[in-house]
């Protein structure tokens, strides 16, 4: 038997025929969520447990086969799906989904690292408790995939990154040895914090399979404004005033270019906008209530000297709960509505927060000298400095273009050269995943990749786990 097909059958042999995928019936597993590239897999391996999961990448391990972990596949940069070597397998989680516990007195909930994150969200409610991370793609993505990416999302602002939120973990390593550091403890000081290597490490170092995780009180009554500004220069001026005014009460602070509105009501007509879209920009924050009184009257006071001043040239505050989540519909619309425009150079961007205005005005001025056909459309979480500066190119502007790979190429340049002049990041929330490996030889120093590659030899000799992730060869 040829040893490709013996490596197939030893994993088929452990986790039964039903539970792997080949040829037509693993092409579900092949493509990235954006379409942008397809890969090829020897299988798919579907585990059920822990064991069966150190069963598959004992084997890989012996037979020095590479594994593409797989949670949501909603990875943003080429970091779920096999390269194009067809020597590799793919492991998915999805089969490992359950709650494993949630206690209130302890304020933790374990799961399986399958779990999709909306399921955790659910389970902390049934408890009055609440998990804070959130995102748009909450109804497919795993947490596994979350802890593996580190993901922020919308409530970074008070409760963190996904690291802020892990408190233990369980690790299947290259090897197939089982690693059980499922503690909830929130303090144990006893040499190094090995959880915090496999968070964000992107599926590199081992396979997570279970996590454990803070909730916390349910959150009391929320509301939402929508704020329209013409000039970014004047973000500061009335983002400031808010934060000292409502401080941590403040759960998310989201920026809203015009340009993407109007992108949104073009590819989403039936959304209801119910405000004037003809505005330079939106900021959209969330207010959780604090008991010093009427969020929406205390809103209206530390806006209103704004608005005098010119800052600002509306509010739309909801008033209940359809009225947030109307406005929450256009945040959450973003994405879709860029896949149908055109082909988007999405630039998840990180700088010192006081600089957003001055990065968006030189990537401004730049992008519109080097790239006169594309559009400008900004989503951010700039309450934490993170913008999501999208350069897209219209379907028939794009299609027009000769050289597209080198026109991507150019444009990822121009907008993180900015950021690392400013003393930011290419990726704030996203990771590394295929798509930016060459970044992180441009814009990562020689010691930090020295030390990455220690680490990653270290755990994975073989480097079987996600190999052409991460680090450049
Ligand atoms: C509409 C939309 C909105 C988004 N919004 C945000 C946002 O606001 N903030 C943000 O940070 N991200 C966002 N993302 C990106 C994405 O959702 C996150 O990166 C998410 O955390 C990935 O989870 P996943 O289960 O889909 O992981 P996948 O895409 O399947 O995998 C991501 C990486 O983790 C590895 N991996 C997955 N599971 C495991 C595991 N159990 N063990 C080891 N490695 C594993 C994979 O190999 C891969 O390298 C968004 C994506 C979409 C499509």
């Amino acid at each position: 038997m040829d040893i490709d097909k013996q490596i197939v059958a030893e994993i088929e042999a452990r986790l039964g025929a039903k539970n792997i995928r080949t040829g037509a019936d693993a092409e579900g597993f092949l493509e990235d969520f954006w379409g942008r590239a397809r890969g090829k897999t020897l299988c798919v391996a579907l585990p059920a447990s822990t064991q069966e999961v150190s069963d598959v990448l004992s084997i890989c391990f012996h037979h020095k086969i590479a594994v593409f972990p797989q949670g949501g596949n909603t990875s943003t940069c080429l970091g779920a799906v096999p390269d194009a070597s067809g020597r590799s397998i793919v492991l998915s989680l999805s089969r490992m989904n359950r709650i494993l516990s949630v206690d209130p007195l302890d304020a933790s909930i374990a799961a399986e690292a399958g779990c999709i994150l909306a399921d955790i969200q659910e389970a902390a409610v049934k408890v009055d408790k609440f998990f804070p991370l959130s995102l748009g793609a909450e109804g497919s993505c795993q947490i596994g995939g979350n802890v593996s990416t580190n993901a922020g999302g919308t409530s970074v602002l008070r409760y963190g990154n996904t690291r802020d939120l892990v408190l233990g973990m369980e690790v299947v390593l290259p090897d197939g040895r089982i690693w059980d550091g499922m503690r909830t403890l929130r303090k144990n000081n006893t040499g190094y914090d090995l959880k915090h290597l496999f968070i964000g490490a992107e599926g590199s170092l081992g396979i997570i399979t279970k996590v454990s995780l803070k909730i916390f009180p349910s959150l009391p009554h929320l509301t939402s404004a929508l704020i329209s500004f013409e000039d970014i220069v004047n973000l500061t001026a009335f983002t400031e005033p808010l934060r000292k005014t409502f401080d941590t009460s403040i759960i998310a602070m989201e920026l809203i270019s015009g340009s993407e509105v109007r992108i949104v009501k073009e590819m989403m007509p039936d959304l209801s906008v119910p405000y004037d879209q003809n505005v330079g920009w939106f900021l959209l924050v969330d207010i959780v209530s604090d008991g010093q009184g009427d969020i929406a009257d205390r809103l209206q006071d530390v806006l209103g000297g704004a608005m005098e001043d010119g800052h600002i040239t509306d509010v739309l505050i909801s008033a209940n709960e359809a009225q947030r989540a109307a406005i929450w519909k256009l945040r959450h619309s973003v994405t879709e509505s860029h896949k149908k425009y055109g082909m988007g150079m999405s630039h998840d961007v990180a700088v010192p927060i006081g600089d957003i205005p001055r990065f968006i005005q030189i990537a401004k001025a730049k992008v519109d000298e080097a790239f006169p056909q594309a559009d400008i459309a900004i989503v951010g979480h700039v309450g934490d400095g993170n913008l999501h500066y999208n350069v897209i190119f219209e379907k028939s502007r794009w299609a027009a273009i000769p050289d597209q790979s080198k026109m991507r190429k150019d444009v990822y340049k121009v907008i993180y050269d900015i950021a690392a002049g400013m003393n930011g990041t290419f990726s704030a929330e996203h990771g590394i995943g295929a798509l930016h490996v060459a970044e992180m030889k441009t814009y990562k120093s020689e010691i930090e990749l020295e030390m990455m590659k220690g680490v990653k030899s270290l755990f994975d000799p073989h480097n079987i786990m996600n190999p052409g992730r991460i680090l450049p060869e």
